[in-house]
């Protein structure tokens, strides 16, 4: 694997995609996008504004009744263009991804793959769209002739985080596209360069003009105008539970419909009858993956008192194996965090459990750190109390909290007790049980003796304050269409 930061993305990336075409940005301000590895600026992006805004909202207002008229078949041979081009340049755009993102490249890889497996499975969607229009509705009375139709929502605003920036995206863009939705995209601040690929791809592919439309910038500069956009029929969001509600607040005067993807504190079950090493290895992998920068990372460990000691060990173990380093070197673990504000934040959290007392079974005590970079030390503390803030909030970073449980009723109770729902894993030796504890847990996605599981065919999207919406499925089509009937004598 490559060694070097070296890219071929310009350094300074002042213009917006809009059209089809790279236009100066209204916007005056640069924005530092950094190497959180090298602690690097590796280049600088327009922080975009209002104006930018209005001319893409045209641009994709102009181009969506064509669009939507191509039908289905049409707009999926685009999908299915945008999935060979990135998968035509694999590669480099892992190596941008992960020098950009911090990320290792296996993970880069995977957010990648999950994209292009997304955009493939709404070119399907999209082929089927079109035999579902003017379904006949049965109808108990008699004489009438009742047909549905699926019409795009219109014009949407895309709003996408840092910590997977390719398939965050993919799971917005595709379905919309797919519906017949024409776009304006909006990558996060911290990690632009993955999703410049896709204006890239658009030229490449001959996308129609206006159909997806690129801005860079910040949430004061791109993001709230495009929310409160009056020409804006939906905005699908994915990040921090702060900005959701603003964007659902923003949403909400001018009655427009949202998406929102939100944060997560999921718990993790681990039964006495579960195998301890391969239990260790899924409560390791829920957590300290992408140094634990995940929505649905399974940061609450429930597991029954009898295998509690046997299991920290086998984390102890596993952890101080763990190799921190280059995310683009081979053999590493965990990169740094992607960004310095992050990496505060998270370091919040372990100032609060110093002086909360929490017990630890690992930290920066148990191993030293790459002299450069985001770095923080993966940490685990056990018998964390119900009220500790490290309990109930999300902490976005490689800390794992741990308690006991005495019985199977109590683990449902705790897991169940938080404000998010996205996600929860159950891991016994008995799989029935698993499935049967799973389906008394209130979050979106359960996963039973497994971790991150997610597939373009099976829904994403929380219970609770995780969010309002699904993504992916056909439910993430749904999010993009309008349903209608057309109704009269037979
Ligand atoms: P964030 O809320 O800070 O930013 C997300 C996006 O919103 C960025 O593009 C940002 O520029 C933009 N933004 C900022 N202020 C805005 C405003 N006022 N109006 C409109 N847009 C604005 O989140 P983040 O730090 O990028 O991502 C981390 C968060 O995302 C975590 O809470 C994580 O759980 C969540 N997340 C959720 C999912 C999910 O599927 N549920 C997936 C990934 C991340």
């Amino acid at each position: 694997m490559p060694m070097t930061s070296q890219t071929d993305y310009p350094s300074v990336v002042d213009h917006q995609f809009i059209n089809n075409q790279w236009v100066p940005s209204a916007g005056t301000r640069l924005l530092d996008v950094m190497n959180p590895f090298r602690e690097e600026r590796i280049a600088q992006v327009t922080a975009g504004d209002a104006a930018d805004v209005d001319a893409a909202v045209k641009a994709a207002r102009q181009a969506q009744p064509a669009w939507q008229a191509l039908g289905g078949n049409a707009r999926a041979k685009y999908l299915e263009g945008v999935a060979d081009t990135l998968e035509a340049r694999r590669d480099s755009i892992i190596t941008l991804s992960a020098t950009n993102n911090g990320k290792p490249l296996a993970e880069a890889g995977i957010d990648l793959d999950d994209a292009i497996a997304c955009y493939r499975y709404y070119a399907g969607q999209a082929r089927g769209l079109d035999a579902r229009q003017g379904e006949l509705v049965s109808v108990e009375m008699e004489g009438v002739e009742a047909r549905t139709y699926h019409d795009p929502v219109g014009v949407v605003g895309l709003i996408a985080p840092w910590n997977f920036p390719l398939v965050t995206s993919a799971w917005k863009l595709a379905p919309a596209l797919a519906a017949g939705c024409a776009a304006v995209l909006k990558p996060s601040e911290v990690t632009p360069l993955p999703e410049r690929v896709l204006a890239e791809i658009a030229l490449e592919i001959g996308l129609p003009a206006g159909v997806l439309n690129l801005l860079n910038g910040d949430g004061e500069g791109i993001g709230a105008p495009l929310t409160h956009h009056a020409d804006v029929d939906k905005i699908s969001f994915t990040g921090s539970n702060r900005v959701g509600e603003a964007v659902m607040q923003a949403a909400s005067a001018r009655t427009a419909s949202v998406s929102l993807e939100l944060g997560g504190k999921s718990p993790i079950l681990v039964m006495e009858d579960a195998d301890p090493a391969q239990a260790a290895d899924w409560v390791m992998a829920g957590i300290y993956f992408n140094a634990g920068q995940i929505c649905s990372a399974t940061s609450r460990l429930l597991v029954h008192e009898s295998v509690a000691e046997g299991l920290y060990a086998a984390l102890a173990e596993r952890m101080d194996v763990l190799t921190l380093g280059d995310p683009l070197a081979e053999g590493t673990d965990l990169g740094p965090l992607t960004s310095a504000k992050q990496r505060d934040a998270v370091q919040c959290y372990l100032d609060i459990a110093e002086q909360e007392g929490l017990t630890v079974v690992r930290d920066e005590q148990h191993r030293s750190l790459p002299e450069k970079g985001y770095f923080l030390a993966p940490t685990l503390y056990r018998d964390v109390p119900v009220e500790s803030r490290l309990w109930k909030e999300e902490i976005f970073g490689p800390v794992l909290c741990g308690r006991s449980v005495a019985s199977e009723a109590e683990a449902i109770k705790l897991a169940n007790d938080s404000a998010y729902g996205l996600a929860a894993t159950v891991i016994s030796g008995d799989p029935e049980r698993a499935k049967r504890i799973g389906r008394q847990l209130k979050a979106g996605s359960i996963w039973y003796n497994s971790e991150q599981l997610v597939l373009p065919e099976t829904a994403w999207g929380g219970f609770k304050r995780s969010g309002v919406g699904r993504e992916l499925g056909p439910w993430g089509l749904s999010a993009y269409l309008e349903v209608k009937h057309v109704i009269g004598p037979a």
